[in-house]
């Protein structure tokens, strides 16, 4: 039994077999063969190193010519542990001695020689790891040959272990399959995390390589909540488990009778609880945790769910869906925020360096108005169908939200003409996600009817942190005094020029959070649809005179250790009702 920690991404406990792709999404599961079928798996492997070996010796030859002996040297490195007898021989002995398909046995002794490789000091044999991964995907491409296996299509119930999973991935993942999920890679804010979290799905990430501790099969427990996986556990953690299993739903169906109770604290201030959303279907759910509205809808995942652009009648149709579902409550539809973790299957964004400072979100709309024209129009053609806002993301210079407001001026002018409906004083607001908007907030405010405050975003770019990378997972705080001072600064210019603020980070679904949040001044809070009961709990045991202390004490504290002490300690106090 081995237990790892990483960074809790979606809550909940789970325990099944444990699913292992590799980098490359090969599914390796730990199959046998009947004994007559061992002499095939062993001419399978032989072939399959034979043409791997050829592949490198041909890369070499031309890379030799091209860029010379040094660096054709690297390939050196491949052919040699291609053709190393002694790594033939390993595969060999568990194909004959376990019955192992030539995939799981081959899968089965790289993994081990890529564990020992990680674990010396010597730099130079560490950075062979990844050698060792593209090896493995060599061999196993001639092992497998087509039968490379669909995780949207699994038949029997799962434990994901890979080491990525991205947004597209995750949004047509086979919830009735895929049990939970743990990676290698990303950080508690990614959108794998968010996707995870509206599905439902218990996750771990940022495991490190938590796919070279697994061959496939083994018995697997997740435990989102705290971030832990286990492997093989014995039957003492089983039961262990089994019964926080038991915990949590009795928690979780306590809290559902908080549903139909008003989120007002114990002092008679109403605190309004909307949702976020990813997908139009997603209004229902939000509508029966409780949600007052939908604070963040996040259209992007319409675009990436497809394999190609929606049109702009798909982009109405799915829009109007929505916007009709939330029974007369308002919906907040962000215009597509691409780009970062969040790239279209065709990639079409192109290849950049550094891609979460780059041509994303509403830059990336700005340079291509035909395709923004398009997805604005079909927000405005819905609009007629309930209460429909729409909002601006990235933003960071006042110029460019004048730009985006222009060609939303635009579209409307071109609708007039056409004849076509819509609401023409639809409300118009932009996130707050970038140090940058919100230190210039108040020029921000003039022109805007409200923001929302994205502190996924805004911790990132004001921390210097890339919110998916686990090796900087440690820095990421949106409890930061940084990140605190500049939620409170956007707060005091909406304040001073009546604009409407909402919260809708991850930061408003996580309860050591709330009372600080309403201290600072925040009366909107937008979040995942099953974080609502919970953060409404916390507001219903506690009092704004409680709560401004608690922000007044916080901002007076200069590390986010210290500030997050304190907020774990302030509800850690609170008589929190256990249900309605
Ligand atoms: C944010 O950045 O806080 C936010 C809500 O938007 P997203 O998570 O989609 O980037
Ligand atoms: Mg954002």
């Amino acid at each position: 039994m081995i237990s790892k920690k990483g960074v809790s991404a979606s809550p909940g406990v789970v325990i099944g077999p444990a699913l292992v792709l590799d980098t490359e999404e090969y599914r390796i599961p730990r199959r046998t063969v009947a004994a007559d079928q061992v002499r095939q798996q062993i001419v399978v492997l032989e072939e399959a190193l034979d043409a791997s070996r050829q592949e490198v010796n041909d890369l070499r030859v031309a890379a030799a010519r091209k860029l010379g002996e040094q660096t054709a040297s690297i390939f050196a490195f491949h052919e040699g542990v291609i053709a190393d007898p002694k790594l033939r021989d390993e595969v060999l002995l568990l194909i004959r001695n376990n019955q192992y398909t030539a995939a799981y046995a081959f899968a089965q002794v790289m993994h081990a020689r890529q564990k020992l490789f990680q674990n010396v000091t010597v730099e130079y044999l560490k950075e062979r790891v990844r050698d060792l991964y593209d090896i493995e995907k060599r061999v196993l491409r001639h092992v497998l040959g087509r039968a490379r296996e669909d995780i949207t299509r699994l038949t029997e119930p799962v434990v994901l272990v890979t080491h990525d999973l991205t947004p597209s991935q995750a949004v047509s993942i086979d919830r009735d399959h895929i049990l939970g999920l743990a990676t290698n890679v990303g950080g508690q804010t990614s959108h794998m995390a968010i996707i995870a979290r509206m599905l439902g799905i218990p996750s771990v990430v940022a495991l490190n390589d938590i796919t070279s501790d697994l061959g496939g099969g083994e018995t697997v427990v997740i435990d989102g909540s705290e971030g832990v996986v286990v492997v093989d556990p014995d039957p003492a953690t089983i039961d262990e488990y089994r019964e926080k299993q038991i915990r949590l739903s009795r928690k979780e169906a306590a809290l559902e009778t908080l549903r139909d109770v008003p989120a007002v604290t114990r002092c008679g201030t109403p605190i309004a609880m909307w949702a976020n959303i990813e997908l139009a279907e997603e209004t229902g759910a939000a509508l029966h945790r409780g949600g007052e509205g939908v604070g963040l809808y996040r259209t992007e995942f319409l675009f990436l769910s497809a394999d190609r652009l929606p049109t702009e009648a798909q982009q109405v149709e799915t829009f109007r869906q929505a916007a009709e579902s939330m029974q007369g409550k308002p919906l907040v539809i962000r215009t597509i925020d691409l780009g970062a973790d969040k790239l279209l299957p065709s990639s079409s964004l192109g290849q950049e360096h550094n891609p979460v400072l780059g041509l994303r979100s509403l830059r990336y709309c700005l340079r291509h108005l035909d395709m923004f024209k398009t997805h604005l129009r079909a927000i405005l053609r819905a609009s007629v169908a309930g209460d429909v806002r729409i909002m601006f993301p990235m933003i960071t210079t006042v110029t460019e939200l004048r730009n985006a407001k222009a060609t939303l001026a635009d579209v409307m002018e071109d609708l007039e003409e056409e004849g076509i409906d819509f609401r023409r004083d639809i409300p118009v607001g932009m996130m707050v996600e970038t140090p940058a908007a919100a230190m210039t907030a108040p020029s921000f405010a003039k022109e805007v009817e409200f923001f929302s405050i994205g502190t996924n975003d805004l911790t990132q770019y004001t921390l210097a942190v890339d919110r998916a990378n686990e090796r900087v997972a440690y820095l990421y705080s949106p409890h930061s005094p940084s990140v605190l001072l500049l939620i409170r600064r956007v707060l005091v210019a909406a304040r001073r020029h009546k604009v409407a603020v909402h919260l809708c980070g991850e930061m408003a679904g996580t309860p050591e959070y709330t009372q600080l949040l309403l201290g600072l001044g925040i009366r909107r809070l937008s979040m995942s649809p099953q974080d609502i009961p919970s953060i409404k709990r916390v507001i219903r045991s506690t009092t704004i005179d409680e709560c401004d202390q608690i922000a007044t004490k916080v901002m007076r504290l200069d590390s986010d250790r210290q500030v997050w002490n304190h907020l774990r300690s302030q509800l850690a106090k609170l008589p929190l009702e256990e249900s309605a």
